[in-house]
């Protein structure tokens, strides 16, 4: 079991900023930018490299669409804010629940190291 899925049970205490049936959004701990919340989905999926194509396509699709609506929520859709998945080693993942970084509130450099 993952942190992610112990906040989703409610086990550990999380700074939430929107929750649905199928989706927890709380800001993350180590933030990189101010304002970096995490999105994730309720069900256990461990990365993008474990989504199902087919049942899977709800829960993705409604998880990019609250992206928006939470980053909306914050203020950041104006100047802009960026999405990012991490997926295994090379992506830099270190919690193996799926999540997306909402993150904005400066310029962000491109390209990440
Ligand atoms: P990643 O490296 O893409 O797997 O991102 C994992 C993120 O989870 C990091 O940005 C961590 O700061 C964040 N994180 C880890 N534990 C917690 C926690 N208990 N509450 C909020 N954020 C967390």
């Amino acid at each position: 079991m993952t942190i992610f899925k112990k906040i989703i049970d409610k086990e550990i205490p999380a700074d939430i900023v929107f929750e649905d049936d199928l989706c927890l959004a709380f800001r993350d701990v180590s933030p990189q930018a101010p304002t970096h919340i995490l999105l994730i989905p309720k069900k256990e999926i461990r990365s993008m490299n474990d989504i199902d194509p087919a049942s899977d396509k709800e829960v993705l699709g409604h998880l990019m669409v609250q992206a928006h609506e939470i980053a909306k929520s914050e203020g950041l859709g104006e100047d802009g804010y960026r999405l990012v998945i991490n997926t295994n080693k090379n992506g830099g993942q270190s919690v193996y629940h799926l999540h997306i970084h909402i993150m904005g509130g400066r310029a962000l450099a491109w390209p990440p190291g």
